[in-house]
């Protein structure tokens, strides 16, 4: 078997399409567009890059889009003090902080310090424990891209068995819950589980781990959907997965490539969460 690639590069283009739809319609009814505040601290370069990228997004849809760059020996105070005024802007109906801060500043009570009507990311205990709830506010973009992937190639998740490999705040939990919902046979992996032997029996892997080809061809189950989060640097500096994509293509149906797989739905899903805010904001 040979699987079906998820492009998502091709799809985080549809949901833009449909996202610059409703950013005109917003302002076509209230008068302005959703609007994105994204905050920087340093010099972190990964950091630029996805801010410069998210940023060329907003402006691309139509949106609001402001960006403070703060220099590396900020204080916790005047970053505080940026996120208070953002939460109060009525201009503004998303924040992020770009992560990682530095060492110096503590991220998370920056993060919850974000009104969490606001809080783009759904990085905030408030949209953490709303998903856990199974009632959904703002959802963390990148396991909501990862759904509306299943969406797109209209795979009903019930009763399945999906493996999720990593258990972070930011992709594993979140991921492991939208899951749920969707009423999935959830097992969630770290580095203490036998990651083979649960993959082995998994309808759905979903790997966000952060160690290129970590999740082995032989281990996929024929016939399952291979989501590969990771992002990771091979030895020749090329941009891999936590998936060994060449040998996992040839046992499951459907597969994601890295690059070009799950990243590119990211940044859509944060600009989807900001238009969400923007309407609730609204009062539509
Ligand atoms: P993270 O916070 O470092 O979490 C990694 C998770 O993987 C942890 O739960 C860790 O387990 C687990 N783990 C580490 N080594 C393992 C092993 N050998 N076997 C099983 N589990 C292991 O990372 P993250 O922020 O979730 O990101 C994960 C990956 O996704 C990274 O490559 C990141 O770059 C990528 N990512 C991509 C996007 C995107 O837009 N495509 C967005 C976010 C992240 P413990 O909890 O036990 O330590």
């Amino acid at each position: 078997m040979t699987a079906q690639l998820i492009d998502g590069k091709a799809l985080a283009a549809k949901v833009r399409g449909e996202l610059k739809d409703q950013a005109a319609e917003l302002v076509k009814r209230f008068g302005r567009p959703p609007g994105i505040a994204v905050v920087r601290v340093g010099e972190d370069p990964a950091s630029k890059t996805y801010v410069t990228s998210k940023k060329k997004t907003a402006e691309e849809l139509g949106f609001g889009s402001w960006e403070h760059h703060l220099d590396a020996g900020t204080t916790q105070q005047d970053l505080l003090a940026l996120v208070a005024k953002l939460n109060a802007d009525p201009a503004v109906d998303g924040i992020l902080v770009q992560l990682p801060l530095p060492k110096h500043l503590d991220a998370t009570q920056v993060l919850e310090a974000i009104d969490p009507a606001k809080d783009v990311d759904g990085f905030h205990a408030v949209n953490a424990g709303h998903l856990f709830q199974g009632r959904p506010t703002l959802v963390a973009c990148t396991p909501f891209g990862v759904m509306r992937m299943f969406e797109e190639i209209k795979y009903d998740l019930s009763g399945k068995n999906c493996v999720v490999v990593g258990r972070s705040n930011i992709v594993g939990r979140p991921m492991a819950m939208l899951l749920l919902n969707a009423s999935a046979t959830v097992t969630i992996c770290h580095s203490k589980s036998d990651v083979a032997a649960e993959v082995r029996r998994a309808d759905v892997v979903v790997a966000a781990v952060g160690v290129a080809k970590l999740v082995r061809g032989e281990w996929i189950k024929p016939g399952a959907v291979v989501i590969d989060v990771g992002m990771n640097r091979n030895a020749e500096g090329k941009l891999c997965g936590d998936v060994d994509f060449e040998t996992a293509k040839e046992r499951a149906a459907w597969i994601t490539p890295v690059p070009g797989g799950v990243g590119p739905m990211t940044i859509a899903m944060l600009m989807s969460n900001t238009v969400k805010a923007a309407r609730a904001r609204l009062g539509k």
